[in-house]
């Protein structure tokens, strides 16, 4: 077929406003690893100047010129192909950018250097009150975000489209709801159990070690070390600077042996579905994970749908106390697997086990909604905060620090949008995991010999290879038979935590009748 020059155009515009971004990801990357303290002032301003380009080249008037050109030829292309793909979100990220005015950006970020250098000293010094202004402001300013997208539904929308495209407040309410009410009868009996003696986890190993068998582990998994690299950092996370140099980062608690292991499979799982889109996409709007919630959906189907499995450690636990004679020479595997998979009702959202992650974020993402709405006022969150602890996880926080003040996201970005995506990651994990299971049978026996290819090779077909090419919904559509279905999760979680507390198993659509 014809390709029309505008395309060729497009794509090389596109391809500018890639390397722009790119290169901050570079000199991001670069400021959380190596860059010396006296690098700090220079970088925020490069970064400030790249960021003022790229909205530049995104907002180009060229852009929607071109966009409007090719609707014809878009129209002729079957909706599946590349190009369709290529123009649809090049479309959808053209109209985004160019609905929000540049002041209100400036002004936004402005707020937010502020709202986060204040959040950083007010959170260590349990001050509640020095942030509950500027939460004020931010409450403001992403209610007015909102706005630039009218005809939404309910005013948390336009937000959580930003992360997870396509998702609607009034859906997750639903999926979450029936999660929560499957969740907390499997708290309550748990949690009703002698803990877990989860001691072996926290004697002393030494760094290099750790970072060796992590090394391993991950390889195992199918990280291609040759297309990424690991490295050191406070807070992990995984960055890609193209398709071919996709880096995951991590840190180590020489007296805890499951951080570093657990987040470094995390970031992997990221990694490896950035590294499985189609390379014919590099340099597109396409080359990357399609939502947030498709992006946690691997790293949580590694990290703990594989990574916390009894299989995964069959194979790999006679490794680890190789690795760690002294320490786990004389602990079994079965306290080992309960270690690594220890219920209690915690605080801390990131320390959280499986069974009460999703309570930590549910409650949020309820928070988040009720502000929006004005049915809560922000100088009543701290004790919402509270409430919605001692309901849910029967803790009571001691201060606000460990409460309201726990997280980043609402210092340092918008309020609306930003903690849905970790539960639908779980959700959508178990869902992906069971459709495997379906078409191979023999996953979990593969998993117990160390053989992960099969799972890996499917994700790849079925999700990575599209990038945003698919919308979250088609994704789960074709490769599950369905939208998202918080089913098969809480299947997974009942069946695995009731044989480890030796509770009974409920099937959980009777808890929840
Ligand atoms: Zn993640």
């Amino acid at each position: 077929m014809h390709i029309p020059p505008q395309l060729t155009e497009l794509k090389t515009r596109l391809h500018e406003i890639y390397d722009l971004e790119m290169a901050a990801a570079l000199l991001n990357w670069d400021q959380t690893t190596y860059m010396p303290p006296g690098g700090a002032a220079a970088r925020g301003r490069q970064l400030a100047t790249l960021g003022r380009i790229t909205h530049e080249k995104r907002t180009d008037p060229q852009i929607g010129r071109l966009l409007d050109a090719l609707r014809p030829y878009e129209e002729s292309l079957p909706p599946d192909s590349a190009d369709a793909a290529l123009i649809r979100v090049a479309r959808r990220d053209y109209e985004r950018a160019t609905r929000i005015p540049a002041a209100f950006t400036a002004e936004l970020y402005q707020h937010i250097a502020a709202s986060y250098d204040v959040w950083s000293r007010a959170r260590p010094a349990n001050d509640v009150a020095a942030v509950l202004p500027y939460l004020e402001r931010t409450l403001d300013l992403s209610r007015r975000f909102a706005e630039f997208f009218p005809g939404y539904d309910h005013i948390a929308d336009p937000l959580i489209d930003m992360a997870d495209y396509g998702m609607r407040a009034a859906t997750i309410k639903q999926v979450f709801a029936e999660l929560r009410q499957g969740l907390l009868p499997l708290v309550e009996q748990v949690t009703a159990q002698p803990p877990v003696d989860d001691s072996c986890l926290r004697q002393f190993f030494p760094e290099a070690q750790q970072m060796a068998f992590g090394i391993e582990v991950i390889t195992a998994l199918g990280y291609d070390f040759t297309r990424g690299r690991q490295d050191k950092t406070l807070h992990p996370f995984m960055t890609k600077l193209s398709l071919n140099d996709v880096r995951i980062t991590t840190r180590f608690d020489e007296y805890d042996l499951g951080s570093a292991l657990f987040s470094t499979i995390h970031e992997a799982g990221h990694a490896m579905y950035e590294q499985g889109i189609a390379l014919e996409f590099e340099g597109t709007p396409l080359a990357s994970g399609t939502s947030a919630g498709m992006h946690e959906s691997q790293s949580r189907l590694w990290e703990n749908v594989v990574g916390r499995s009894l299989p995964f450690w069959e194979h790999f636990y006679p490794r680890l106390q190789a690795t760690f004679p002294d320490q786990l020479g004389r602990v079994s595997l079965e306290t080992f697997y309960r270690a690594i998979n220890k219920v209690q009702r915690s605080l801390i959202r990131t320390e959280a086990d499986e069974v009460t992650y999703n309570l930590h974020v549910i409650l949020r993402f309820d928070l988040e909604l009720a502000l929006l709405e004005g049915t809560l006022a922000v100088r009543d969150l701290p004790e919402a905060w509270h409430e919605r602890y001692r309901s849910d996880l029967g803790v009571t926080p001691p201060d606000d620090r460990d409460g309201v003040l726990q997280d980043v996201h609402w210092y340092s970005g918008l309020i609306g949008g930003a903690f849905q995506g970790y539960t639908l990651g779980n959700i959508m994990s178990a869902q992906l995991f069971e459709a495997a299971l379906r078409d191979h049978p023999d996953i979990p026996q593969q998993i117990g010999r160390g053989e992960f290819g099969t799972l890996r090779e499917w994700m790849r077909e079925h999700v990575y290879r599209y990038g945003r090419a698919l919308d979250a919904d088609d994704i789960l559509r074709r490769a599950t038979g369905r939208s998202l279905d918080v089913q098969p999760y809480l299947t997974y979680l009942w069946r695995k935590y009731s044989e480890i507390y030796g509770i009974a198993y409920t099937p959980f659509h009777q808890v929840v009748a």
